[in-house]
This record gives structure tokens, sequence and C-alpha cells, in this order.
């Protein structure tokens, strides 16, 4: 039977250049980057090398890039570094967020921060005077996503940058689902901060980074040695940070494709979709949204029953919410954009990469319709 991956948002496969990247600074190179001996200091130039390497990708400084474990450690370094580091606690966060940020967040906001959380429309979109205006003089931290992880709504950083920034209010911006989707340049977008992490972009699980600008005040979180600058301690990743770097110069050379290829057969995908299932929409259809995402809803669907019936024809996709029988509760993303329990459960998110084919998408679109219809019927 065929798989058809449309879960990219989930995680990516790791390309097999990115995979023997990999290899020398597991079995050969092997070394503590610490260490002073050739085993160790081969993977710390290796390292040094991939730092550049994305410092360039990225339009930053090498010096302005911190190796992490994984986009959720990065957002946490982030909050609770520059929380730390700065007056005021007062945080301005857009509903959407992931829970790598809205976790903290709300943990913070028990320890004595105040959150104003920014809602969304039913496009999932933020009206920018009420970001604007939820502004204080004792704002320490704005924070907004570039891409949404479940509707793929982008959100227009550069305005957000530029509120802030006449405020000198710290940004940090959870990038983690946007790199090698659309363009980042850290040149124009003036965030404090950034977030991305590696399996999302056809890169290895465990290795992430945080770009931190020159002269954000931001404290360590976790205490131990010197690596990273004393902001990230412990013995780096290197085989995963080489393979990082070369994760990000391919998905940055595949943007075209993105933005071309797997945005028509995300279009198609999506338009043959609405005709041949009644009762389906798309979320965030008018707002500018990820090349690669589409997340639909079947009025009337159980999503997670969905999910394991296109399981068992090789179809691998996400729900948009826990199932109706389970304790789980709506995604947070859809219920602030005003979309009912019922939708919110009928709601699957596909997402494509530049792997996919378009011989997937018919094979996608020869089932999910009958699969469709069954579970109705
Ligand atoms: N932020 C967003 C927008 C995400 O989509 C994810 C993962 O799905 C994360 C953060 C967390 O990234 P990681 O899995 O690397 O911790």
């Amino acid at each position: 039977m065929r798989t058809v991956y449309l879960d990219n948002n989930a995680t990516t496969p790791v390309l097999p250049e990115v995979f023997e990247a990999m290899r020398t600074f597991s079995t050969e190179l092997y070394g503590n980057p610490s260490s002073v001996h050739r085993l160790g200091s081969g993977g710390a130039k290796a390292m040094r090398d991939a730092r550049r390497s994305m410092a360039k990708l990225l339009g930053c400084e090498d010096s302005e890039i911190i190796f992490t474990s994984c986009g959720t450690e990065s957002d946490n370094l982030a909050i609770h570094g520059i929380l730390d580091a700065v007056q005021g606690k007062h945080i301005v966060v857009a509903v959407v967020e992931h829970p790598a940020v809205m976790n903290p967040l709300r943990r913070l906001s028990k320890l004595g921060s105040e959150l104003t959380i920014l809602d969304v429309d039913a496009d999932g979109m933020l009206d920018l005077e009420t970001l604007r205006n939820s502004l204080r003089d004792d704002t320490a931290l704005v924070t907004v996503m570039l891409a949404n992880n479940e509707t793929g709504t982008i959100y227009p950083l550069e305005e957000i940058a530029s509120i802030a920034g006449a405020r000198g209010i710290p940004l940090l911006v959870d990038a983690v689902q946007a790199l090698g989707k659309i363009p980042i340049d850290l040149t124009t977008l003036r965030a404090d901060a950034l977030a991305l992490s590696a399996h999302k972009f056809h890169g290895p699980k465990g290795v992430g980074l945080l770009f931190l600008r020159k002269g954000t005040p931001c404290n360590a979180t976790i205490l131990g040695g010197s690596q990273e600058r004393g902001l990230r301690p412990g013995t780096e990743n290197v085989a995963g940070i080489v393979a990082m770097a070369k994760a990000c110069e391919l998905a940055i050379s595949h943007l075209d494709d993105y933005q071309t290829r797997v945005r028509a057969m995300r279009d198609r995908f999506e338009a043959a979709l609405l005709e041949r299932i009644p009762d389906s929409y798309v979320h965030g259809a008018r707002a500018p949204r990820l090349p690669n995402t589409s997340s639909m809803c079947f009025r009337g669907i159980d999503g997670p029953s969905l999910l394991v019936m296109l399981d068992e024809v090789g179809i691998c996709a996400s729900a948009g919410s826990a199932c109706k029988s389970g304790a789980g509760k709506p995604s947070h993303v859809l219920s602030a954009m005003g979309v009912s329990l019922d939708d919110a459960i009928g709601t699957m998110r596909f997402s494509l990469s530049t792997l996919t084919t378009e011989e997937d998408i018919d094979y996608a679109l020869e089932h999910i319709p009958a699969v469709v219809t069954r579970m109705r019927g």
C-alpha cells in the first residue's frame, strides 16, 4: 500500500544529504567540541561553520545564534531569559500561539506577570491597532508567531516589529513553522528573538536555535558550563547542529518550489476536496497562508476517527481537535477563530512538503472523499 505523508507541520523526514552530513560527527569526529584534541576540535570547527552558514542564510551575525535542543526550548529560553533580564511584568501574546509559548506564559502569569492575550478574527488574523493599544509602559515582551502550525495563517511580523520596536519592547517571533516555506530575513524582520526547530525543515529532531539580536537582554535559564555563551550550557549536539545547517541551506534553496509547485498542489487538493465533499470548508481561507497547509472542516465528521481510517489506507494527516468521546478540548486556535465545537471536531490538517508528489495528491483525492462519505453514511 502507498504511504502518503501529509503531516509535514508535525515533522518532516530527514533529507539524505542532511543524514549524510550527520554521520561523520557521530562516528568519526565524535569528540566533545570543548576538547582540545582533533576529535573535539574537528567538531568545534564544524559547529563554527554551521553557525556562520545559518547566520548568513538568516541575515544575522554568528554571535546572535544560540543552538538549543528544539523549538520549545528556544521559545522557553527567550521568554524566561528576557523576562528575567528586563523590568516590567506585562506580556502581550497572540491567542493562537503554540503551547511552547503559551504554557510558559501561563505559568509566569501565576507567578505575577500580567498577560494581554490578543484575539483573532474568523480568519485567524490579528488587529494591529488592538496590539498597538495593548502596549504599556511596563510591557516587557511581545510574542507573535510568524505562521500558525494548525491553519498556516501568516502574521504581519514586520509591522508588528515596528509597533513593538517604536516602544522599545522586545519581540519574540516563533518562526518554527515558517522556515523554508516563506522567506525569513532578519535584516528586514526586526525581531529581537526568533525560534526555529530543525525537524520542521527536513533536519533531525532534537536540535533547534534561538536567534537573539545583539543587545537584547536575556539571562540563562539553565545553569551550567559556558557553551553557547553560557545561555545554553550543555555539551553541544554537533551532529544535529551540522545537519540543521545543511537542512537550512536546502530548505532555503527549495523556497521557490514551495511557493509554486507545493502551493499549486495544495490549492488543487483543497479545490477538489471542496468540490467532492459537501459541507466542507477551509479554515483561514481569506488570510495569507503558508503554501503547504490546509486546515479543512468536514461537517459532521469525527476528525480523530477519520484520521484512523485514513491511516488504514496509508494517508497520514492530523486532526484539528481531540475526539468527541475523549475528554479533549477543541483546538484553542479554532476556538479563537469562532469555530464551533462540532466543526473543530470535524477538522483535519493536511500539510505538504517539497517531497509531496502529484501522485500523492491524486491518491489522497481518490480516498479522502470516499472515506468521508462512508463515515457520514
Ligand atoms: N512552535 C510551533 C509554531 C510549532 O509548530 C512547534 C511544533 O509543532 C513548536 C513551536 C515546538 O517545536 P519543537 O517540536 O521543536 O519543540
